[in-house]
C-alpha cells in the first residue's frame, strides 16, 4: 500500500536516501501495525522503519534544544548579532533617505521657480519627471526593511521559546506542525544512510545551529566572569547567520541568503 500524505509518516517529503538522493515512499505493514520509509529506486534496498527513524530524527532534533537556563545570554548574543549585521543595511538606508529628502526640496524648489515664471512649462515638467523617477526608485530600495528593533526581539524571542521545546513539539504536533517545524530546523531536509544506520542533517538553520555551540561556551563561563558577546556572535556568524530581508504585511522575517535562516512568525507560530 502507498500512502501520500499520512500522520504516520510526518517524513515523508522530507527524508532522502542517502545513496539515491530520492525521498522515499511509505507503506503499512498491516498485519503487525507498522509503517516504513522504503527507497523508490528499483533495487536499492534502503528501507528502515518508522519508528526507529522517528526516534533517531527526535535525538537529532534535542541536540539543537536550549536549556531554558542560557536562555538570556543566547537572546543577547542573538541579538548583538543580528543588530551588527544589519548595521550596515541601515547606514545604506539612512544615506538613500537623505537623498530622498533632497531630492524632494529639489522638485518643490522646481515647483516654486515655475509658479513665479522664472522658467516655462517645458523645463519644469522635464526637471520634474527627472526628480520624481530618482525619488521612486531609490523608495523602491529602501522598501525591503530590516526588523526594527521590538520585532527582533519578538521574533528571536519566538525562536528561542520554540528552541526550548524543540523534540516535545515535534513529538505532540500534527503533521502540518511537524512539517513546519522539521523545514524550519533543517531547511535541506534529512538523509538517511542505510550503510551506517545513520540520519545527517546538512543543514540547520543558524538560529538553531548556534545553539549547541552557544550553550557549550556558556557553560564553560566561570559565575561572576564577563560575557564575551562579541566573541560568541562571531561563533553565530560562522553557523551562517546573514539576515537580508524582512517583514512583509506584518508578517516578519528575518531571511538569510546562504544559510536559510527563517524566522516567519507564521511558523514560528507552531
Ligand atoms: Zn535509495
Amino acid at each position: 500500500m502507498c500512502l501520500t500524505e499520512n500522520d504516520n509518516l510526518p517524513l515523508k517529503q522530507f527524508i532522502y536516501c542517502e545513496s539515491c538522493k530520492l525521498p522515499p515512499t511509505g507503506y503499512l505493514v498491516k498485519k503487525k501495525g507498522l509503517y516504513y520509509y522504503k527507497c523508490r529506486t528499483k533495487g536499492c534496498s534502503c528501507n528502515k522503519s518508522a519508528k526507529s527513524l522517528h526516534t533517531y530524527f527526535a535525538e537529532d532534533l534535542k541536540t539543537y534544544q536550549l536549556d531554558p537556563k542560557y536562555k538570556d545570554i543566547v537572546k543577547d548574543v542573538m541579538t548583538y548579532t543580528y543588530d551588527n549585521i544589519t548595521k550596515e543595511i541601515r547606514t545604506q538606508k539612512k544615506s538613500v533617505k537623505k537623498t530622498i529628502t533632497e531630492l524632494s526640496t529639489k522638485i518643490e524648489s522646481i515647483e516654486e521657480r515655475y509658479a513665479l515664471g522664472e522658467i516655462n512649462s517645458a523645463i519644469y515638467k522635464k526637471f520634474k519627471d527627472k526628480y520624481e523617477r530618482q525619488k521612486q526608485e531609490l523608495q523602491s530600495k529602501i522598501e525591503n526593511p530590516t526588523l526594527n528593533s521590538s520585532n527582533l526581539e519578538l521574533a528571536i524571542d519566538k525562536a528561542l521559546n520554540l528552541s526550548e521545546s524543540l523534540e516535545k513539539i515535534w513529538l505532540d504536533g500534527d503533521l502540518k506542525q511537524k512539517q513546519n517545524l522539521q523545514n524550519l530546523v533543517f531547511p535541506s531536509g534529512l538523509g538517511y544512510d542505510k550503510s551506517n544506520d545513520r540520519v545527517r542533517t546538512p543543514k540547520v538553520n543558524a538560529i538553531f545551529g548556534s545553539i549547541p555551540i552557544l550553550s557549550k561556551e556558556i557553560s564553560n563561563i566561570k559565575n561572576g566572569e564577563p560575557i564575551p558577546v562579541n566573541q560568541f556572535s562571531g561563533l553565530v556568524i560562522a553557523t551562517g547567520f546573514e539576515p537580508v530581508t524582512v517583514c512583509l504585511e506584518g508578517r516578519c522575517s528575518i531571511q538569510l541568503s546562504y544559510a536559510t535562516f527563517i524566522i516567519s512568525f507564521e511558523l514560528i507560530d507552531l
